[in-house]
């Protein structure tokens, strides 16, 4: 039976105009609320006087005391000038550092939503909401650009973009400190992988930092004055973040003229001494380099001044002085700690950040009266995951999952069928059916020499999800050797997990099948192997554990019987079936990158879905592009719903059933592989050209890190700039998402003449309409691309100058106007080292994404 899945229009628009009603109710309960908000007052001569009194009255210990942090999140207090401990919280998708909170769309999907509107509203209800917990320093936002889709916190940060980026993160930061909040920018810079990222160095030409990786930073310092910014863990061109003279000095503090307090990453300091000449204000989260050890005998023999030390405390008190931090609680019970209107804001990022990239023959959206029973599928079902792992990881109040939100939405009267298909990881751990016990081989020493101490064991499953633990004082290597047998035929899931720091190789029959070398987070690792029936197999793993204790867990099953019998039953009893995949804090997160494929056992779960019931729907939880090769083409629909913050079944729901029209728009390329794309040659460290550094800890012995080597060898060819100009087609292009209506683009008017000299600082405009053609309400991205075929050096062929976000009623036309001034045609000129515009002709494009651009036109600037 066929059976019609679509709303009318009326429904949509009606049900649409509740939504918004809801949302501008408690956009007023929220400004009201946020009424009494202090903005930092602008920099002045009084503001500074006030910091040099103040400097006057302490001694140098007290001042050095100062330029460190303390017990974890807070700066020392000093009662002798007034001036209070001040307190730090993460980050950008919730004020996470203080128990429950509210958890939002933030990071990608922020970008995934392109309203800067929407970013200033953001950054309002995150100050409020540090406000109400007493926090001065909110640790966001990250800009780090989406260089490659493996990178583990490209979920915390914005675009591949600058554009995008610092048009995002201005408002963002103003939103914040609109509250009497600082906002931290981070990290700074060139942080664009969570492999070995402490010890990673990475190269890179001045262009490519200028045009690529620094326009947001320098956008949250000159545009957006931000109070902080955080220096990233890894080495720029040599130099880690945290003593690096070119960025920290040159640029941030002599030519953006960033007037805050700089701050380490969490243990990001290297070298007292070269962090302190090199900009550094603050080592966070204590001073294990910069303190009175190491500086007393530098400022005695003149290798640091102490009007350096003197700079740094200054620029932490102008800050607590123009942030009010001295004038006020910073804990503000006027503010609610949780509130419904923070719910709205959260309702908001979802519904504008989820993106439709396939829906194929109008599946969506469904009708609601015609749907009797529908299956909701998948590991990111329930519970809610509102965003991804590490620091920004945030315990929301009161999440809702994509099966309850569902739920809730339609009511009794119709049916919910819910599994989550596939078992849990422990359960794989806990129930492979090893043949006969396993013995434990523990060797007193990190190589697997030595006397083992042997025991015989019944399983192999201590993981535990917990990062960091007690170091791990007395050496020690375990191998484990167990025996498989296949009882039928065919494929066998290997699945591994162990902590962060850990390493382990797993063989079978002698031959490596999956390995752990990452040095600092890590993620399940899985492998599949075939078997015949009765084929029995040797496992051995070698485990290498990083902390006391034991954290390593392996287990085998046949893939025949890791998708729950449920799933086909309930698929086949559904009018429609969403089946929600992706990642979760478990596989995405802070300290080691992600796969590029879904996690272990859900391509499986898609296609066993989609050969029960043709009506099924992918969702997508994660921060970027997955390899969909094995099942985009058998299902009708995909969405990309990022990591959605706490409402996130709410909106979805909304968006399925066609009460809201999804809008979100692409901010990466989805590439349909990882190794074509433009990052995956340059990625991993080159073999063979690691360094030694040594690192002297003041009470330590010294160590020495081993740097790995990273050149970004793809430039400025990054996500669309190397698909546009290569002329090559993405799976799903930058600015891509689908919508229930359909858009045209006409009219577009713009000078074809100008001169170089008249571009600054207004620019020229280019203006053209928007025509919602379909029939329902929608809104659209309208983009603007300039392309500088002229140009003297080479450029990528396209690259993103303006965009508008448009919303209009069925057959409504709206004229946009953006305006373009010199930095949307100007390059990095190395040899002249400055922003340059070569006179030319420069082709202005406007469309719907990167690849779909039907407005050109042709501006010829002298
Ligand atoms: C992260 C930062 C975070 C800090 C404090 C570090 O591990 O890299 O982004 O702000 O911890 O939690």
């Amino acid at each position: 039976m066929k059976i019609l899945l679509k709303a009318s229009k009326q429904s949509i628009a009606s049900a649409h105009r509740a939504c918004l009603a809801m949302l501008l109710l408690a956009a007023l309960v929220v400004s009201a609320a946020l009424a009494r908000a202090q903005a930092p007052a602008p920099d002045s001569a009084a503001v500074e006087a006030q910091a040099h009194q103040m400097l006057s009255r302490l001694t140098l210990d007290e001042k050095i005391q100062l330029i460190g942090g303390v017990d974890d999140m807070f700066t020392y207090a000093e009662p002798s000038i007034g001036l209070p401990r001040l307190k730090m919280s993460d980050a950008s998708v919730g004020v996470r550092t203080w128990g429950p909170t509210t958890a939002y769309a933030g990071g990608v999907a922020l970008a995934a939503t392109w309203d800067s509107g929407f970013a200033y509203s953001l950054g309002q209800a995150l100050g409020h909401d540090a406000r109400a917990r007493g926090v001065n320093f909110l640790l966001g936002p990250g800009v780090n650009i989406a260089r490659s889709p493996v990178a583990g916190r490209n979920f915390e940060y914005l675009s591949e973009d600058p554009f995008l980026n610092s048009t995002l993160v201005v408002p963002w930061i103003q939103g914040v400190q609109s509250q009497g909040v600082s906002a931290t920018v981070k990290h700074y810079a060139l942080n664009n992988q969570e492999y070995n990222r402490h010890n990673v160095d990475v190269t890179a030409d001045e262009r490519t930092m200028r045009e690529i990786y620094l326009p947001a930073f320098k956008a949250a310092v000159t545009q957006g004055h931000v109070g902080a910014v955080m220096d990233s863990y890894n080495l720029i061109n040599g130099q880690h973040a945290t003593q690096n003279h070119f960025l920290n000095i040159q640029l941030l503090r002599d030519e953006w003229h960033f007037k805050g307090v700089l701050m380490s990453d969490w243990d990001a300091t290297y070298d007292g001494v070269a962090a302190a000449n090199n900009g550094l204000d603050l080592e966070m989260p204590n001073a294990r380099f910069m303190n009175a050890a190491t500086l007393m005998p530098a400022i005695k023999s003149g290798e640091v001044k102490e009007s350096t030390i003197d700079q740094k405390v200054l620029r932490i008190l102008c800050t607590a002085i123009r942030f009010h931090f001295l004038d006020r609680p910073q804990l503000d019970t006027s503010d609610s700690t949780y509130s419904v209107a923070d719910r709205a804001v959260a309702l908001r990022g979802a519904l504008e950040s989820m993106t439709l990239l396939k829906n194929q023959d109008h599946l969506l959206p469904l009708d609601q009266g015609k749907i009797k029973t529908i299956a909701v599928i998948g590991p990111d079902a329930w519970p809610a995951v509102p965003g991804g792992g590490g620091s920004s990881q945030a315990t929301a109040f009161d999440p809702v999952s994509f099966v309850t939100g569902i739920g809730n939405f339609l009511g009794p009267n119709v049916r919910v069928l819910y599994t989550r298909g596939l078992p849990e990881m422990n359960d794989v751990f806990y129930r492979t059916h090893w043949e006969g016990p396993i013995q434990q081989a523990t060797y007193p020493s990190h190589d697997f020499t030595g006397t083992p101490a042997t025991e015989t064991v019944h399983g192999i499953a201590n993981y535990k999800d917990e990062w960091w633990g007690p170091p791990n004082k007395t050496p020690r290597s375990i191998r484990y050797s167990a025996t498989f047998k296949a009882t039928n035929a065919g494929e066998y899931l290997i699945l591994a997990a162990a902590s962060g720091g850990d390493h382990y190789t797993i063989k079978v029959d002698g031959k490596p099948v999956a390995e752990q070398t990452q040095k600092e987070g890590q993620h399940p690792e899985s492998a599949g192997i075939h078997l015949d029936a009765g084929q029995t197999v040797h496992v051995e793993a070698d485990y290498l554990p990083a902390f006391s204790g034991n954290r390593f867990a392996l287990g085998m099953r046949s893939m025949a019987d890791l998708i729950s019998p449920d799933v086909a039953t309930f698929a086949k009893a559904a009018d429609a079936v969403v089946v929600a995949v992706g990642f979760d804090t478990s596989n995405e997160s802070e300290g080691s990158d992600r796969s590029f494929s879904l996690p272990w056992g859900q391509d499986a779960l898609i296609q066993a879905v989609a050969a029960a019931n043709p009506h099924t729907i992918v969702t997508l939880t994660g921060g970027g592009a997955v390899d969909t090769s094995n099942w985009l083409d058998k299902v009708p629909v995909l969405l990309h719903t990022w990591y959605p913050g706490q409402e996130g079944g709410t909106a979805l729901a909304e968006i399925l059933f066609g009460k809201h029209n999804p809008e979100g728009r692409l901010p990466i390329t989805f590439v349909a592989g990882w190794k074509g794309s433009p990052s995956y040659n340059d990625y991993y460290p080159a073999p063979g050209t690691d360094t030694k550094l040594l690192v002297h800890e003041s009470g330590q012995p010294t160590r020495t890190d081993v740097i790995q080597h990273v050149t970004y060898g793809d430039k400025l060819m990054v996500g669309y700039r190397y698909y546009t100009t290569a002329g090559k087609q993405p799976l799903f292009p930058f600015g891509f998402g689908l919508s229930y209506t359909t858009f045209s683009f006409s009219n577009l008017q713009a000078p074809s003449l100008s001169t170089i000299g008249t571009l600054s600082p207004q620019g020229i405009p280019v203006s053209f309409d928007v025509t919602n053609t379909g029939s329902v309400e929608g809104a659209e991205v309208a983009q603007l691309y300039v392309s500088d075929p002229s140009a003297t050096v080479s450029r990528p062929e396209r690259e993103l100058k303006g965009f508008e976000k448009v919303r209009l009623a069925p057959g409504q036309t709206k004229h946009v106007t953006l305006m373009l001034n010199a930095s949307a045609f100007s390059y990095w000129s190395p040899t002249l080292k400055a922003w340059h515009i070569d006179p030319g002709d420069f082709v202005l494009r406007v469309g719907s994404s990167s690849q779909d651009t039907p407005l050109t036109h042709t501006l010829t600037l002298k």
